[in-house]
């Protein structure tokens, strides 16, 4: 079978997303603040992107709106071909704080995300099992997670994300409270799973080589109201990791840590 044909038999890829002159303006104390200038991009699906910029940019305000969590003052946003209008089970969030019951056990969290959907509960079991599996908690489903480390919760936290198969999975620095070590082996069962579900990615770091290291694609902002002021191709071959650098990656690094100075400078 060529190519071609899959293409051409193939449903269309999931996890296009589309934003179009998005900007969001907050009242604080009867003033408007603009947290997003107007600002466009897409993500392709299946594409792995990485948002950088200085604190206080825009960068959650962005991820927020694509969420569906927070509204544009104008502008618009579209996955799938429509247009954000709320919370879908299509758009998977994580943050830092991995916010798990305490009273509900790994199982019993991701089992709860699977509530709004409507699944029959031994479905929803099913899904949460799987899910767990995936990110390397087979048999730890009936811990608590005050019996878990930092690293098990925030897998519990990714598998509660995953296990509603969205098509866009949105990470608003999702390992920046985990130490050097477990944020190494998070990151590399994030791109194991990325490799396998081939899911539309935007992840948010501060960290350049967490980055470089992930992403296809990074995109820098400026200080607020936060704009693109620079996209940088990662063509790195993967697996990547820091011990094992090449010269792009260095020249890379070197153009991001400009720019974020710069960026810092303007505010
Ligand atoms: P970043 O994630 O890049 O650090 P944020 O997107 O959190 O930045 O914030 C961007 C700007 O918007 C900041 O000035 C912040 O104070 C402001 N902001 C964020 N959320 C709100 C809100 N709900 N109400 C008012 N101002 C907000
Ligand atoms: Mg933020």
């Amino acid at each position: 079978m060529s190519g071609m044909a899959v293409a051409e038999n193939a449903a269309p890829a999931l996890g296009d997303v589309l934003v179009r002159l998005a900007e969001i303006v907050f009242k604080q104390k009867g003033r408007d603040v603009q947290a997003l200038a107007p600002i466009s991009l897409r993500l392709e699906p299946g594409s792995f992107t990485s948002l950088i910029g200085p604190s206080g940019c825009g960068k959650s305000t962005l991820l927020n709106a694509i969420a569906g969590f927070t509204p544009l003052t104008s502008g618009s946003i579209r996955v799938d071909e429509s247009e954000v209008a709320g919370a879908s089970p299509r758009v998977g969030v994580m943050f830092q704080q991995y916010a798990l019951f305490p009273w509900f056990t790994a199982r019993g969290n991701v089992e709860f995300a699977l509530k709004r959907f409507d699944m029959p509960s031994a479905q929803r079991r099913d899904a949460a099992l799987k899910a767990l599996a995936e990110v390397g908690l087979e048999g730890k489903g009936d811990y608590y997670p005050g019996q878990l480390s930092g690293g098990m919760r925030q897998r519990v936290a990714l598998a509660r994300t995953l296990a509603a198969r969205p098509n866009v999975l949105l990470m608003d620095e999702p390992f920046g409270a985990l130490d050097a070590q477990t944020r190494l082996s998070m990151q590399e069962l994030l791109l194991v799973i990325w490799e396998m579900r081939r899911t539309t990615v935007l992840f948010i770091t501060h960290d350049i080589d967490e980055a470089l290291v992930l992403s296809d694609r990074i995109l820098v902002m400026s200080a607020a109201p936060g704009r693109i002021v620079d996209e940088i191709a990662v063509s790195s071959p993967r697996p990547r990791s820091v011990e094992n650098i090449d010269d792009a990656y260095i020249a890379n690094r070197s153009r991001m840590l400009r720019l974020l100075r710069s960026a810092d400078n303007t505010h």
